[in-house]
């Protein structure tokens, strides 16, 4: 075995390996052979995580510190993170395969998320509430829940960690990441930075492993008080049946078969940008892919014909150049995931318009690549057009009127996001209101900050992240009544 870089779990404060002493490797999805070996956690590390972080919860060091001394921690964050966004995307792009272009963009634009909940720690209020009863005082207090699990995909780890943590900590949890066992190596410097900025020993710990026995353990664990988690709807759902079970809150971001609809009367040049950003950035592999287009007919052909000629001038290679506008999938499973969408779709009869399989020549030949595709002739029933694919395959369906968008968009069981691409303000206000989609982006797509709550309908998830009324999903409100009158409470019936 070559000797690897190894990547143990963070406990305490401390890096550290599994009990087992085992380990697993992870893939470069460029080169598509192991590059590095992850400590293999099990139901034993993630107890290991949560005592400390129950120990932190329970510490005075963290329970006793203000909200506003809180923020300051996480402001120390932010500007460590934002010293280090290089180191953190090539970390980030050495693990998923992300465009290096990509992550520097998005670790440059991370620390935003935690001083936007820094500046929230202190501004979370309660009331004192009109009570009804004389000599009678009543206030509510928000209170932390105790030991939040986050638990992360493989699409952008230290982001979506973000979302989850910087809320969780702003409103005084501890927690425990589990990120995604194909992406466990770029939290390593993050943790780090964790430390340096002095969070207490507890506070933030990671356990890695695979999802199935480290993450439903976590889930499971009785110390384990709500669980923010960003993946696909199969462990979603698995995760929502044992914090249903447990009485646990929790919030859910699932997946997504998002539509950018274009109009008759939209700005060509624009759309075409946004409908192959919408699917093909990130190698599809987003959430918020834009993975139906619905153009009307009167403007299908020219829209189609510049949206493939876009597509296909892409230059597909090594995530790490500058140069590269398409990467590899994340992970060879993904990968053939991706390739059965494709043969399946053809065989129900979309025809290809560009792309149909994997991408070949150069440093493709070894890693995980599939060419950007694009199929036209879809049905809307078709499982291209109602099945979340997460990689770089986009269905056509052309619509007549504005009626007909609209009904396509919705006729699927999802409800991420959508784009409408129009010049008609009455129309996009009409659009944005019907539409059932947690975020809609108007000539526009695939833009989010910390401000707006992001989250799905229908199938994409529950609750929000991101946004005020996120941290809310962290506390929990406790309502106090003080009764200063001279006589006290009645002794065999209600004060009321
Ligand atoms: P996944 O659901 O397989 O895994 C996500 C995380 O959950 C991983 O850390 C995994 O180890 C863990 N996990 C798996 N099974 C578990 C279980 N039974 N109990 C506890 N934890 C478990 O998802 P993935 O393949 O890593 O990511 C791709 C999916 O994530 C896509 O469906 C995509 O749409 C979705 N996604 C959603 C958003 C969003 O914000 N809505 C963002 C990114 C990705």
């Amino acid at each position: 075995m070559p000797d690897f870089p190894r990547f143990g779990m963070f406990i305490d404060n401390k890096f550290t390996d599994a009990i087992s002493g085992r380990w697993f490797t992870s893939d470069d999805p460029s080169r598509g052979v192991p590059w590095a070996e992850v400590a293999a956690g099990s139901a034993d590390d993630v107890d290991r995580a949560v005592q400390s972080a129950h120990r932190a919860f329970c510490d005075p060091e963290w329970r006793g510190m203000s909200a506003s001394d809180r923020g300051l921690l996480l402001n120390r964050l932010a500007d460590l993170i934002a010293a280090r966004t290089e180191d953190l995307a090539v970390a980030e792009t050495r693990d998923n395969g992300k465009l290096l272009a990509e992550m520097r963009g998005q670790m440059a634009y991370m620390p935003r998320w935690y001083r936007y909940y820094a500046g929230l720690a202190d501004k979370v209020e309660g009331a004192v509430l009109p009570a009804d009863k004389k000599d009678m005082m009543a206030f509510t207090r928000l209170e932390p829940l105790g030991v939040v699990a986050a638990i992360v995909p493989w699409n952008s780890p230290l982001l979506l960690t973000a979302w989850k943590l910087a809320p969780a900590l702003a409103a005084g949890n501890t927690v425990v990441i589990k990120p995604s066992e194909f992406t466990s190596t770029s939290i390593a410097p993050f943790l780090e930075l964790v430390r340096e900025a002095g969070f207490p020993p507890g506070v933030v710990n990671a356990v890695t492993g695979n999802g199935p026995d480290v993450g439903a353990a976590l889930v499971e664990h009785p110390l384990v008080r709500a669980v923010a988690f960003t993946g696909g709807e199969v462990a979603g759902m698995a995760i929502a049946e044992t914090a249903g079970r447990r009485l646990i809150p929790l919030t859910l971001e699932l997946g997504g078969k998002s539509a950018n609809i274009v109009f008759e009367d939209a700005d060509i040049a624009r759309a075409v940008n946004g409908i192959v950003g919408g699917i093909f950035a990130a190698t599809g592999q987003t959430c918020v892919a834009g993975s139906r287009l619905l153009v009307h007919r009167s403007i299908a052909q020219e829209v189609i014909e510049k949206v493939v000629a876009l597509a296909r001038s892409a230059r597909i290679g090594d995530p790490m150049e500058a140069t590269t506008q398409v990467g590899p999938v994340t992970t060879e499973a993904q990968m053939g995931k991706i390739l059965r969408h494709i043969e399946d779709a053809k065989a129900a009869g979309a025809s290809v318009l560009l792309g149909g399989g994997r991408a070949v020549g150069g440093i493709c030949d070894q890693g995980w690549f599939v060419q950007p595709t694009i199929f036209g002739d879809v049905r809307p029933d078709m499982r291209l057009a109602q099945q979340e694919v997460f990689g770089p395959v986009l269905a056509v369906l052309p619509f007549d009127t504005e009626e007909e968008a609209l009904a396509l968009a919705n006729a699927t069981d999802y409800g991420l996001a959508a784009g409408v691409w129009t010049r008609d303000l009455n129309r996009a206000h009409r659009m944005a209101a019907e539409l059932e989609a947690g975020t809609v982006w108007i000539n526009t797509y695939r833009t989010s900050g910390p401000m707006a709550p992001f989250g799905g309908f229908k199938k994409s998830g529950l609750g929000r992240e991101g946004g005020r009324a996120a941290i809310l999903q962290f506390l929990q409100m406790k309502s106090v009544w003080i009764d200063m009158g001279a006589d006290g409470p009645p002794p065999f019936v209600m004060k009321l």
